[in-house]
């Protein structure tokens, strides 16, 4: 069996895996996967025809083959564009596609040149590739530099192996080498298009595996409503800055608070208006804290703020000035009216041998105190007599 019918049959089965792969993510709705998918099973039947050429009929193994093939370049760029929330204007790609197929028409039907067919779709494959990578460089995202550099330098050895392809062609048309130099060239080409295909929908896999992971530990990490972090998150960072102020002696302060009379507010204006609400005083507490302070939604209206490296004085003026921005906060409702809420705030900062557990019982205890006195106000915890370490786990009290 000739050496490149081989190398063909090894893409098309290096493609039925990725269509296996891909087929795998199409649950995971991350957009592109469906494109790169049907670009693979159209590569499938493209290469299936190139290497029946001799046994199907040369419309078949020529003009649909490669045509096939234009498609599946095609899609694999929407697939990186729709992936990349980039804007998808298909008309070039396919008025490019009918050119680079005519060209192939031309070339078999009217002056039959094989090299003067490679031409008319590397041009095509060359584009569409560079495209790829210009779409993937130009929206590199610093978090998910690996899987897209891998995919953009793959696309970009591509469509220069293309170009490269098609200016050897274009000479050969001209001056033809020795038959020998021809068919080793031609061999080196067929070998690394063996890769090509799969090389790119690899690394679309990546793209596509790399997002999943980051959409997912996005998601645990902050709360869908408000876009503040979760629980999960805030406890994470409370035990990361426990440690470091046991270990440094720098301060630490928690403020925890929570909407007053917050049900009222949901019976009146509605549970809708109850959820801006709190999207509202997230958006206003950021504001006002620092970039090293965390902000988290700890329950339903319930809210805390771990400040690193604040004394209680500090988180004192921190309470007071989110205490009073809330109180003047009035939110515009859809039906103009306008709703006034406020919010209770304890206050606590790391004592002398504290577990954050103790630390959070206090914040909480001085939270209630707060609620006691006639609420929209900031206690601070009174400073314990005599730390008792208490075990446990930090989320268990709070
Ligand atoms: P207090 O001043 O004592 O805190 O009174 P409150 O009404 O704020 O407290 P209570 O615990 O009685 O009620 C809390 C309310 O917060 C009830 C619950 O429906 C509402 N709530 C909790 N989570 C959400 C939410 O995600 N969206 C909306 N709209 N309301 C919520
Ligand atoms: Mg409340
Ligand atoms: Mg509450």
């Amino acid at each position: 069996m000739p050496i490149a019918l081989i190398l063909l049959l090894v893409t098309t089965a290096l493609s039925v895996v990725m269509l296996f792969v891909l087929t795998s993510l199409i649950d995971s709705k991350v957009a592109g996967v469906r494109e790169w998918a049907q670009a693979n099973g159209i590569a499938v039947l493209g290469l299936l025809l190139f290497a029946a050429r001799g046994v199907v009929p040369d419309v078949l193994s020529i003009e649909v083959a490669n045509g096939l093939l234009l498609v599946t370049i095609a899609l694999m760029y929407l697939g990186f564009r729709r992936h990349l929330s980039l804007p998808v204007s298909t008309l070039p790609l396919v008025l490019g596609g009918v050119l680079a197929l005519g060209g192939v028409a031309v070339f078999h039907y009217l002056i039959d040149s094989v090299p003067l067919r490679i031409v008319s779709v590397s041009i095509y494959h060359a584009a569409v590739c560079f495209g790829i990578a210009a779409s993937i460089g130009h929206s590199v995202e610093p978090r998910l530099r690996y899987p897209f550099g891998f995919t953009c330098a793959a696309a970009f050895v591509l469509g220069a192996a293309h170009a490269f392809r098609g200016a050897f062609y274009a000479v050969q048309s001209w001056a033809p080498s020795a038959s020998d130099d021809a068919a080793a060239w031609n061999l080196a080409f067929v070998a690394l298009g063996t890769l090509a295909l799969p090389a790119v929908t690899l690394g679309a896999v990546m793209m596509a595996n790399a997002k999943v992971l980051f959409e997912t530990a996005y998601a645990a990490d902050h709360d869908h409503l408000t876009g503040a972090w979760s629980r999960r998150a805030f406890f994470r960072f409370a035990e990361h800055e426990h440690a470091r102020a046991e270990r440094k002696g720098g301060p630490l302060s928690l403020l925890v608070f929570d909407a007053d009379h917050f049900k009222r507010i949901n019976d009146t204006h509605g549970h809708a208006t109850g959820d801006r609400v709190l999207r509202a005083m997230v958006a206003q507490a950021q504001e006002i804290i620092r970039k090293i302070d965390y902000c988290a939604r700890t329950g339903g209206e319930e809210f805390a703020v771990l400040l690193p490296d604040a004394n209680l004085q500090t988180a004192l003026d921190v309470a007071a000035r989110l205490r009073t921005a809330l109180d003047s906060a009035l939110h515009q409702a859809p039906s103009t009216i306008r709703i006034g809420y406020t919010v209770s705030i304890g206050v606590a900062t790391l004592a002398r041998d504290e577990t954050l557990v103790d630390l959070m019982a206090r914040a909480d205890a001085a939270l209630y105190a707060a609620k006691a006195g006639g609420r929209n106000r900031v206690v601070s915890a009174p400073v314990p007599a005599r730390v008792e370490r208490t075990g446990g786990r930090s989320e268990s009290r709070f």
